[in-house]
């Protein structure tokens, strides 16, 4: 690629124009940014490694860019994640950060970024919205309706807030070796900025994450599944939830969209469009008495057969006014081993950070819901 002229490409930014977050800006789009300057796209493959390996926020630190292109840059762009409303450190070692991306035009918004620490690994579940507009039943994010969809650069950021905020080595791979879209919002639903977000998570010159280690994970949204397949297909992620349409109709409302055969499908093609080993994971919530007894495990796994599938049982994690109940722990045994019995790679997930309210569906943000018919119901924890 050639680098364009110089003084007939960039002018000076207009007064008072706001500089554009260079989060988000995949390296494609930078490259063409920079050629605007008059630069060439090596040089913004040198920023993007400045910004995602190194963790630097100041131009004025990218020493090897001119000092002329380093005061061009700061002129035009920020790189800045969004402030962070309220830090909390389980007793587990879980982290969650309650980020502000709030304006004063749409009323404040914060999302949550949850840092979970395992034994050589660590993972980190991002949101992709403000709230959630799907209103599955047994969801926290769910009850408080959708504020509205996050910019790729506001996905991004969170990746590197966390890594910056867990320490000292930025490029540590073993400190976020995986990245899962289970946090706030429904990430096929903001399918251009998770796709832009995506691309900067992958890429050598962003944070460099193999597809294998980022999940994507979807109540469902079958058309958006097809679309991943085809533009990016990372790890698959299903939040299933229930056997039959009747009772997942119920749990989760898109189910009424996209019924499980249509669901099904579109997880079969992905499966084997992928090379092989790839398999989907379901999820499924254990709600005592709704979808928990031995003939819906069996159902389940007549749903599952011939897929290259793993579920992953998730205890209910409880939230003020839920009408549910966490299956017992025998409950949930049992299902297990009704799973492994016929094969099905099955594990329960292990709660975590129950005491900062990060475990999955408390994720509470403060948010000034549009739509929700239920809003002030749900307390905001966590905020200071
Ligand atoms: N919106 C996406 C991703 C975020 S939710 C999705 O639904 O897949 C991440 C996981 O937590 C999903 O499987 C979701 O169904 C589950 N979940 C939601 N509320 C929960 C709760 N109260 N207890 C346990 N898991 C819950
Ligand atoms: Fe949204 Fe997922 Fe919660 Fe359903 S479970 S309301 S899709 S965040």
């Amino acid at each position: 690629m050639t680098a364009a002229a110089p003084d007939l490409a960039a002018p000076p930014p207009a007064a008072g124009a706001q500089p554009l977050n260079l989060f988000g800006f995949d390296r494609a789009r930078l490259r063409e940014e920079f050629a605007r300057l008059g630069e060439a796209a090596y040089r913004a493959d040198q920023a993007m490694l400045w910004i995602y390996r190194r963790g630097v926020a100041d131009f004025a630190q990218m020493s090897n860019l001119s000092r002329s292109l380093r005061e061009r840059l700061a002129e035009r762009f920020v790189i800045a994640p969004p402030p962070m409303v309220a830090e909390r450190i389980s007793a587990d070692g879980t982290r969650k950060w309650l980020l502000n991306v709030g304006g004063a035009a749409r009323g404040p918004a914060a999302i949550e970024t949850v840092y979970i620490p395992e034994r050589g690994r660590g993972t980190l579940c991002i949101s992709s919205q403000a709230g959630c507009a799907m209103d599955c039943s047994f969801c926290a994010t769910g009850a408080q309706g959708f504020a509205r969809n996050l910019s790729a650069a506001e996905i991004v950021a969170q990746v590197w807030f966390a890594a910056r905020a867990l320490g000292a080595d930025f490029q540590n791979e073993k400190l976020i070796s995986n990245v899962v879209f289970m946090g706030m919002g429904e990430p096929l639903a903001n399918y251009a900025n998770v796709l832009a977000a995506l691309r900067i998570l992958l890429d050598d010159f962003g944070f460099g994450l193999s597809k294998r280690r980022v999940t994507v994970s979807t109540s469902g949204l079958v058309p958006y599944i097809d679309r991943l397949r085809e533009d990016c297909d990372t790890a698959l992620a299903v939040s299933l939830h229930a056997p039959d349409d009747a009772l997942r109709d119920e749990l989760v409302p898109i189910n009424r969209k996209y019924p499980l055969a249509e669901l099904m499908a579109a997880c079969r093609r992905y499966v084997e469009s992928k090379p092989r080993k790839a398999h989907v994971l379901f999820e499924y919530v254990m709600l005592d008495g709704v979808n928990d007894r031995p003939e819906q495990a069996r159902a389940l796994a007549r749903l599952l057969a011939g897929l290259p599938a793993k579920v992953n049982l998730i205890p209910f994690n409880p939230f003020p006014h839920t009408r549910y109940r966490r299956s017992p722990p025998e409950a949930i045994e049992r299902f297990a081993e009704i799973l492994r019995g016929k094969d099905i790679l099955t594990t329960v997930r292990r709660t975590r950070g129950d005491d900062i309210s990060a475990a999955c569906g408390q994720l509470a943000g403060q948010i000034v819901s549009r739509q929700s018919k239920r809003l002030g119901e749900i307390p905001v924890k966590g905020v200071a």
